[in-house]
C-alpha cells in the first residue's frame, strides 16, 4: 500500500529535476499527479514516462491565464486536491552591479509572486487536512555574491509559508517549506563550474544531493507521517546550513 493511495497531488515545474523526482515518487506511492511546466514536449515526455496516473497541464506559473487553466483542469478532475508542491523556480547568476530590472522581475515573479498565486489559485479546490509544500532553498539562509535576489525570494517563500500555515491551520491544511542545498538537476548543471564547486565545498556530506533525496523529504511532508508538522523549514542540504 502506497503512502499517497487515492490522493490527488499537483507538482508545478514537474518536467525535470526535483519536480520530476517528486512526481515520480508520488506516483509510486499511489497518487494521481497533475504536472505543470512551460515546455510542452518536455512535459509530455515526463508524463508519458510516468504513466496513466499523471495529467500534464502545460503552463507558466507566472501567467494568470495559465494558472486558470490549471484550476480548470483540477476542477474537471472532480476530486479535491490533497497535496500541492509549488516547485517551479530557478535563478540565473547576477550580482548587485549587473542584475537588470528585467532580471530582478523575472526572479521575483517566478520564485516569490508565482508561488503565492499558485497556492491562492489551487486553494478553493484544496481538501481540508491537505498538505502544501513550498520549495525554498538553503540559499535563502545565507548571503550570496551572485544569487542575492534569488536568495531573498527563497527567504520570502520561507516567511510566507509561516503566514500560510497560520491562515490555513483552521482547515487542517499544513504548509511547510522544503529547502534543498545543491542538488544534481539540469538547473545546477547549467550553473558555472565554480558556482557548483563553491556550493558543494560547503556541504559536510561532501557531494551534491540527488533529486530523489529531496523527493523523499517531499513525500514525508505530503503524507500523514508529518501530520503534526506545519510551518517548518525542512533542509535537504547535506548539512550545509546546519553545522
Ligand atoms: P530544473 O531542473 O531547472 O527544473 C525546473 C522545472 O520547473 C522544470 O520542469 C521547468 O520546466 C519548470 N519551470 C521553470 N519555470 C517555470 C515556470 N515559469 N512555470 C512553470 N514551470 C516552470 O530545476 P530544479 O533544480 O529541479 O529546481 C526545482 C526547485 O528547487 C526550484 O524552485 C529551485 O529554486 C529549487 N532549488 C533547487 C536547487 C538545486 O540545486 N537544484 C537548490 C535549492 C532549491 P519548463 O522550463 O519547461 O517550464
Amino acid at each position: 500500500m502506497g503512502q499517497l493511495d487515492g490522493k490527488v497531488a499537483v507538482v508545478t515545474g514537474g518536467s525535470s529535476g526535483i519536480g520530476l523526482a517528486i512526481a515520480t515518487r508520488f506516483v509510486r506511492e499511489g497518487a494521481r499527479v497533475f504536472l505543470t511546466g512551460r515546455r510542452e514536449a518536455e512535459l509530455a515526455r515526463a508524463a508519458a514516462a510516468l504513466g496513466d496516473s499523471v495529467i500534464a497541464v502545460p503552463g507558466d506559473v507566472t501567467r494568470e491565464a495559465d494558472l486558470t487553466r490549471l484550476h480548470t483542469a483540477l476542477e474537471g478532475a472532480g476530486s479535491p486536491v490533497d497535496v500541492l508542491v509549488a516547485n517551479a523556480g530557478g535563478s540565473r547568476p547576477a550580482g548587485l552591479a549587473d542584475l537588470t530590472r528585467d532580471g530582478f522581475d523575472l526572479t521575483t515573479d517566478l520564485n516569490f509572486k508565482a508561488t503565492f498565486f499558485t497556492v491562492q489559485r489551487v486553494l478553493p479546490l484544496f481538501a481540508d487536512g491537505g498538505s502544501i509544500v513550498l520549495l525554498g532553498s538553503a540559499a535563502g539562509s545565507a548571503g550570496s555574491t551572485r544569487f542575492g535576489v534569488y536568495a531573498a525570494t527563497k527567504a520570502a517563500v520561507r516567511s510566507m509559508a509561516r503566514s500560510m500555515a497560520l491562515e490555513l491551520a483552521g482547515r487542517g491544511i499544513r504548509v511547510n517549506t522544503l529547502s534543498p542545498g545543491p542538488i544534481a538537476t539540469p538547473s545546477l548543471a547549467r550553473a558555472p563550474a565554480e558556482v557548483i564547486e563553491e556550493a558543494t565545498a560547503r556541504v559536510p556530506l561532501g557531494r551534491p544531493g540527488r533529486p530523489e533525496e529531496v523527493a523523499a523529504a517531499a513525500l514525508f511532508l505530503a503524507s500523514p507521517e508529518s501530520s503534526y508538522i506545519t510551518g517548518i523549514e525542512l533542509f535537504v542540504d547535506g548539512g550545509a546550513r546546519q553545522v
